[in-house]
Parts: structure tokens; C-alpha cells; sequence
């Protein structure tokens, strides 16, 4: 995969755009979810206190109500009739939604805007002296007998000319009258309003199980940890917030508050899921992200395009100079671009010319030292031929005599140990016959020396012609020959001496009639030196020629 320099430069592009935009979201989520958090629960206490003046409000359009009923019972100066009929008029009021209307005298006697008068009211509803003593006092709520429902009690009091309390004008409303005005203001997904009164129980709240049952001042024990500490909180703060956790529903959630003004010890409350709070910054994330997702793929192509067109052509180059040297040195397609690669290319090029030229140097070279080599040769072939045939020559030379062209004693000596050690290892007979002219002397002195040579020249060519090719003719000094005879004893060379004798004394010599030998013979004994059967030849030529020449003699020993 990271052979190449593509997939190398692509993968380290793709690490820095990811390790960047990871880098970025992080940080951005990070500080937006601060701030965002501050956002929300600004937000919600701007919400809070709006809730809470709302119901305030309507507390009190519901107290200036009752307290027109007052003024107008005050006149009415113990007139009952008049009085129920207020009463009935202020209970046709759409905008306060009372669910009774009734009024209490001194003697608390209570008669409602039917008209209906009990004498026997439970004086401890009246206990608090807060009937008494305030512009209006409301009650905490108890469930109606009838509705099942919390329903609180708005009271004025009559007072007269001194001051003093002379009844009260009292009406009941249900809270989901008032929470339903909350809804009118719009909360936030995962937002909603509750509230409580001043002992801490729940008096409004979505979860109508809660209403009356659960009290904040003990919510923690409820399953709401850290709800118990922002009730507390509510003692002390008009306006405050915190976060607790949802055990029941496994939330976090953020809850502000703040008091109701006109209602002392009641408090609003709106809570919002944490998530909620963030699912925005969540939503924003993904976007960012995807968006980013698909500028890298972008991003991608641009640069593996890119990267192609830089690669590409090294690529080729590449296959071309494996291509070229392979080919012997074929010239590349030159890359004509002014860039690095077609400056790589022209230098290839030139390196494959170089090569090339170096190459058909080479073979030159190689063909020129070969072609020399090869002449050398031949001529070392001539020279060793001549030298071969002058050996040949100065051989024949050093081995023969120049004036009869027979060998001379050297070569003779040769022959004739070749032929002792022959004739010993094969026990075979081998002879020699020792030649000599007769009276030579007088043949020079007489017709000169000139003449004597060409006897001793005619002489060596009748031996020659009278013997067989195998054996051996030299000439052994002056007029002296000897003749080397394998396979012949003594007898049969005494025979063929004697041929030779008889026939060269037949034979015409130029201006000489006749020319004589005389011959001595001797047999190869085993053992002796040539010296010796050479000379035993000698002394029987001797004899023959103490016994008047022109005969053979054979060595007897
Ligand atoms: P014999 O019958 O006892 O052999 O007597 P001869 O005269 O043949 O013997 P001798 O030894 O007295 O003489 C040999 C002579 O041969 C002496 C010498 O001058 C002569 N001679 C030796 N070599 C040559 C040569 O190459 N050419 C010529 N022309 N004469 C030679
Ligand atoms: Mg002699
Ligand atoms: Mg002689």
C-alpha cells in the first residue's frame, strides 16, 4: 500500500484533515457547550421570572376582583340580598374562573353566591391571622371534594371605618386554572413550568401524580439528587438555578427558579433536560462534520489528481529507462515538460546515449583485440610453422653430411643405440658393415680432389641405391662409411656386404674404371658399447684389407 509515493503523500493528507477538523470540532464543542450551558440557563431564568410574574399577575386580577366585591359589600351595609348578588356577579367574571365565591361575617356566619348561609363554618380555616392582617391572603391548596383537584382559597378582609375586621370576602380557584395560563408561554422542548408553595409541596406540575405528594424541600429522597438543595436555595434567592439528577428517568436536568411575587413562599420552577440543551450543539456538530466529511473526499480526488499527475510520469519513466536498458539502450520518449521530471527525463536520455556509445565502444574495443588476437595467433601459427620446418631443416643439417647427403657418425650414433636397445629388449640379431674405398689417396692425387668428391658422392648414392630404406647409411669420415642393419645376423650381413662390394666394383666412377671397397662385418653382441661392436667392425675391415683389399671380412669374436 505505501510503496508508492501517491498512496504515502494521500494517507499523510488524510491523517493532517482528520487530526485538523477532529482538532477544531473538539474545541469548538468544548467552548460552545459552555457557553450554550450559560445560554440555557440565562434563558431559563428570564423564563422563571416571566412564569412567575404571570401567575403573580393573576393572583392578583383575581384579589382587585374580589376586592371591587368588597368595596361594593361595604356599602351594601349588611344588606345580604346585595351581597349574594355581588357574589354571583363576581363568580359570572369568565376572566377569574372562580369555582366559588361566599362571604364571611364577624359572627362567621358564611353564605356563598347562591345564597346558601352556613352558620357552622370550621372556625380553624379562619386561624391564620393572615386573613386578618393582610391586603389578601391565599391559601395553600387542598384537593376539592368535588373536583379532586387543588383548588386554593383567595381571601380579602372587610375592615371597618377603625380598622377593624368586620368579615371576608373569599373565592376558590383551581390551579390548573393558573397552569393553564403557564402553557400560554411557550417553553423549550424538554422544558416545563411546577410549582411550590411556602411548605415546599408541589402544587403544579406536569406529572399530576407529584401534586401534593412530592415537596422539594425533600426531593433528593424522591429519586431527584441535588433537587433538595435548589429548594433550600429558594429560601434565601428570588431567582436562582442548579442541576440534579433524575433517578426515575436516568436525566440530568437543569432547573431554575424564582419567586412569585404576590403569593409569599411560592415558587416557580422550570426544568430542562440537559440533553436537550445540547442537542443543538450536537445537531451542529454533525453538520459541521459532515460538511467537513465531504470537503475531505473533495479535497481527496483534488489531490489524488494531483498526485497522479506528478506521479504518472515517473512512473512511465521509470518503466521507459527499465525498458531502454533492457532493449539496449533504446532512446526514451522525452517527457518535453520544463519541470523536474522532464529534466529527469533528458538526463536519462543522455545517460542512455553515453551508455549506449560506451557499449558500441566496447563491442568495438573487444572485436578489434579479438581481430588482433586472432592475427597474432596466426602469424604465432606461421611463425611456429617456419620455425618447425627450419628445425626440421638444421635437424637435417646437423644430421647430415653436406657432400654425400648420408648421416653423419651424430645421427649414426643415434640410430644405432635406438636400435642396441631394441635389438636387446626383443633379443633380435642387428649388424654392421664399416666401408672403406680402396687407395682413395692415389684417386685425389691422380685425378684431384674435385674427382674425389664426386666418388665419395657417387659411392654414398650406390649405397643408397643398393640397400633397403630401413637401414641406416652414414658416411663415418673420409672415404669410410658404415651401415646399420636391423634384423640381419652376421650371416646375412656378410651376404649383403658382399652384394655390395661385388656391385660397386661393377659400376663406372667418371673418368675411373673401376673403384673398390673393402668391408668389415661385426653382430651386436648384448651387453658391449657401441665403441666396441663398431670396433670389432674396424679390425676385421683391417683384415680385409691386409688380405689385398676389395673383400668382406667378418669379425669372428
Ligand atoms: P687404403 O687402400 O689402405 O685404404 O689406402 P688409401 O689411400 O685409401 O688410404 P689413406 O688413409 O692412406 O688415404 C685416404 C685419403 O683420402 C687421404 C685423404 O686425403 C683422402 N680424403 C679424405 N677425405 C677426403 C675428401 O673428402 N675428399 C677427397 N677428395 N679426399 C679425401
Ligand atoms: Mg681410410
Ligand atoms: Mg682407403
Amino acid at each position: 500500500m505505501l510503496k508508492n509515493i501517491k498512496s504515502k503523500f494521500l494517507l499523510g493528507y488524510s491523517l493532517i484533515t482528520i487530526a485538523f477538523t477532529v482538532t477544531l470540532m473538539g474545541v469548538a464543542y468544548l467552548t460552545e457547550r459552555q457557553e450554550l450551558a450559560r445560554l440555557a440557563l440565562e434563558n431559563s431564568t428570564a423564563l422563571s421570572r416571566l412564569h412567575a410574574d404571570l401567575i403573580s399577575s393573576e393572583i392578583r386580577t383575581r384579589v382587585t376582583a374580589l376586592q371591587a366585591v368588597r368595596s361594593q359589600i361595604t356599602e351594601s351595609d349588611g344588606d345580604m340580598a346585595l351581597i349574594i348578588k355581588h357574589l354571583a356577579t363576581l363568580m359570572q367574571l369568565e376572566q377569574v374562573g372562580f369555582l366559588h365565591a361566599a362571604y364571611v361575617d364577624e359572627d362567621f356566619n358564611i353564605t356563598d353566591y347562591n345564597g346558601v348561609t352556613e352558620s357552622a363554618l370550621d372556625r380553624s380555616f379562619l386561624d391564620d391571622e393572615r386573613w386578618y392582617t393582610q391586603e389578601f391572603h391565599v391559601t395553600p391548596p387542598i384537593l376539592g371534594r368535588y373536583t379532586n383537584k387543588p383548588i386554593i382559597s383567595i381571601g380579602v378582609p372587610v375592615l371597618n371605618d377603625q380598622g377593624e375586621w368586620q368579615g371576608e370576602v373569599l373565592a376558590a380557584l383551581t390551579l390548573e386554572y393558573l397552569s393553564e395560563r403557564l402553557s400560554a408561554i411557550q417553553l423549550g422542548e424538554g422544558s416545563y413550568a411546577w410549582l411550590t408553595e411556602e411548605q415546599g409541596d408541589v402544587i403544579a406540575h406536569p406529572d399530576e401524580s407529584l401534586i401534593l405528594k412530592a415537596n422539594v424541600f425533600a426531593a433528593d429522597e424522591l429519586g431527584y439528587s441535588g433537587l433538595t438543595v435548589i429548594g433550600n436555595k429558594t429560601l434565601t434567592e428570588a431567582t436562582g438555578y442548579g442541576e440534579y439528577y433524575d433517578a426515575n428517568s436516568g436525566e440530568s436536568k437543569i432547573v431554575t427558579f424564582a419567586e412569585i411575587g404576590n403569593v409569599p413562599g411560592w415558587t416557580l420552577f422550570i426544568t430542562t433536560r440537559k440533553d436537550v440543551i445540547f442537542a443543538d450543539i450536537g445537531n451542529i456538530l454533525a453538520n459541521v462534520l459532515g460538511a467537513s466529511a465531504i470537503l475531505m473526499v473533495i479535497f481527496l480526488l483534488v489531490v489524488m489528481k494531483i498526485t497522479s499527475r506528478i506521479t504518472r510520469p515517473i512512473t512511465e519513466l521509470t518503466q521507459q529507462v527499465k525498458n531502454s536498458v533492457n532493449g539496449h539502450y533504446q532512446p526514451i520518449n522525452l517527457n518535453q515538460s520544463e519541470d523536474e521530471i522532464g529534466q529527469l527525463s533528458r538526463a536519462f536520455n543522455e545517460t542512455i546515449t553515453a551508455l549506449d556509445e560506451h557499449a558500441h565502444n566496447l563491442e568495438a574495443m573487444v572485436e578489434a583485440r579479438t581481430q588482433e588476437l586472432n592475427t597474432a595467433y596466426s602469424e604465432l601459427e606461421q611463425t611456429n610453422q617456419a620455425l618447425k620446418e627450419k628445425n626440421t631443416i638444421l635437424e637435417e643439417i646437423a644430421s647430415k653430411d653436406p657432400l654425400t647427403e648420408l648421416y653423419n657418425r651424430r645421427a649414426f650414433n643415434v640410430f644405432a643405440e635406438k636400435e642396441m636397445s631394441r635389438a636387446a629388449r626383443h633379443d633380435s640379431p642387428a649388424s654392421l658393415i664399416v666401408i672403406d674405398i680402396d687407395h682413395f689417396k692415389n684417386i685425389n692425387d691422380n685425378y684431384g680432389h674435385d674427382v674425389g668428391d664426386t666418388v665419395l658422392s657417387r659411392m654414398a648414392h650406390l649405397l643408397m641405391r643398393y640397400t633397403r630404406k630401413e637401414n641406416v647409411v652414414c658416411r663415418w669420415g673420409g672415404e669410410e662409411f658404415i651401415i646399420l642393419i636391423a634384423e640381419a645376423n652376421l650371416d646375412v650381413a656378410q651376404n649383403i656386404a658382399e652384394s655390395l662390394r661385388e656391385k660397386i666394383a661393377g659400376e663406372a666412377f667418371g673418368p675411373l674404371k673401376q673403384v673398390t671397397v673393402s668391408a668389415g662385418v661385426s653382430s651386436y653382441k648384448v651387453g658391449e658399447s657401441l665403441k666396441d661392436w663398431v670396433h670389432r667392425a674396424d679390425l676385421a675391415l683391417y683384415e680385409a684389407k691386409a688380405l689385398g683389399r676389395n673383400c668382406v671380412r667378418v669379425s669372428a669374436q
